[in-house]
């Protein structure tokens, strides 16, 4: 028997069906959702049992194999909801470069009357990752836990141009938010991510983790801004679920730590880079499915040399 995880980390998000056109052929049906991604990425990290638990919605369309290949990986499903209808669909059609990308279709479907309920026995989770719903929501959830150690989240321009009321109310509830660059101009109106940064720490978060995609991701806290690089991949098969996946992997490794300092955070964001490079080597979550601990360790290996200048940067 698994003993119980000693610091699990609760998940909120989407669990979805997508359909991806991709330069190389059109994948239908393909297992998603941000919660799927972070969820699969954090268990290669917090482990044991509860060490992740996911809170979402799904349709009665939605498989329960799909479900068992996130309980196989460790991962407490009891809160995802199973409602009657159609679980959320999103289609996303990539560049042929895949620098890009154009949302075809979202159907909201069960998604559309989501309400996040937290069940009893997660509700003291000292680590909390509030994917990308609606930021009143992010909210509920936070009213139903138990004050976390540490409680991240993400977002994106649909609700930082429609919402911003929630949003504001979001931002001061939070330690931790992780969003792209694109998402930092729009939500601060500043170009300059540093000015950016700082607008958005004035809000609320604390911390601040703005991902580049393949430029790497910057952290900005009380420290000073820290940077890790994206790992540079020969073969990149699907950009899908990269973001969700990256802060999975940090806050796995935090909630698999037990601790959310800032030398934790800066070790966290290699993880998380680590887990997102695998997640863009496969179509959908297949990659991450595929892989265990000694890859893992393998890439974080090839991280620490990717960095490593040898220790003295001396001015000659
Ligand atoms: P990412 O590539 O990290 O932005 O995440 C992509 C995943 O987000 C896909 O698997 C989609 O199912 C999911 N997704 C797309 N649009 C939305 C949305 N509006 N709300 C929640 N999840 C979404």
């Amino acid at each position: 028997m698994t003993s119980p995880a000693s610091h699990p980390l609760l998940i909120v998000g989407s669990i979805a069906f997508d359909d991806l056109d991709m330069p190389s052929g059109q994948f239908r049906d393909v297992l998603g959702g941000a919660a799927t991604y972070s969820s699969l990425s954090a268990s290669l990290l917090a482990r044991g049992a509860g060490g992740v638990r996911v809170v979402g919605i799904v349709g009665d369309d939605f498989p329960d194999e799909h479900l068992g290949e996130l309980r196989s990986r460790g991962v407490d499903t009891e809160g995802v909801e199973r409602a009657r209808g159609r679980t959320f669909r999103w289609h996303g059609r990539y560049s042929s470069d895949l620098a890009s990308r154009t949302t075809i279709d979202t159907q909201l479907n069960v998604f559309a009357d989501f309400s996040p309920k937290i069940p009893a026995a997660y509700r003291s989770s000292p680590f909390v990752l509030l994917g990308n719903i609606h930021p009143r929501l992010q909210v509920d959830v936070l009213e139903q836990v138990q004050r976390p150690r540490l409680v991240a989240a993400d977002t994106m321009n649909f609700w930082i141009e429609r919402e911003p009321a929630s949003l504001a109310e979001m931002l001061r509830r939070i330690d931790l938010l992780v969003i792209n660059d694109e998402e930092a101009r729009q939500l601060s109106g500043m170009h300059n991510l540093v000015k950016a940064a700082a607008d958005i720490r004035k809000r609320g978060p604390k911390m601040l983790v703005i991902k580049r995609g393949e430029f790497g991701a910057l952290l900005f806290d009380g420290e000073g801004p820290f940077f890790v690089p994206a790992y540079p991949l020969e073969e990149v098969h699907d950009p899908t679920g990269a973001g969700d996946s990256f802060a999975g992997g940090l806050m796995g490794y935090l909630a698999a730590r037990g601790e959310a300092s800032p030398h934790g955070l800066r070790k966290a964001l290699f993880f998380a880079a680590a887990l997102g490079s695998f997640c863009v080597e496969g179509v959908g979550p297949k990659r991450l499915l595929a892989i265990g601990r000694a890859d893992l360790a393998a890439r974080i290996a090839a991280f620490a040399r990717l960095v490593d200048y040898g220790g003295d940067l001396a001015v000659p």
